[in-house]
């Protein structure tokens, strides 16, 4: 054959931060500030069950593992 085989760099590791990212809280600019004077929990996974500090990390978390189940159900996630 001969064909020099590239290897694809992106996937396994793009799903691997993009999972990352997702379950870390970076709190940045006003929305991410007022989420964390607003809500000691914020959302929850309902899927899973893991906690996230705001919708942003949710959709995050979601459209990183969950996209199987449907679309994403805030109200449902929210922490009450
Ligand atoms: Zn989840």
């Amino acid at each position: 054959m001969g064909g020099k085989a590239k290897p694809t760099k992106h996937t396994s590791k793009e799903i691997a931060k993009k999972v990352f990212e997702a379950n870390v809280n970076r709190g940045g600019g006003a929305a991410g500030k007022a989420e964390r004077q607003n809500a000691a929990c914020g959302f929850k996974c309902y899927v899973c069950l893991c906690q996230q500090p705001s919708e942003k990390s949710l959709q995050i978390h979601w459209e990183a593992k969950h996209t199987d189940k449907g679309a994403l159900d805030l109200e449902k996630a929210r922490c009450k």
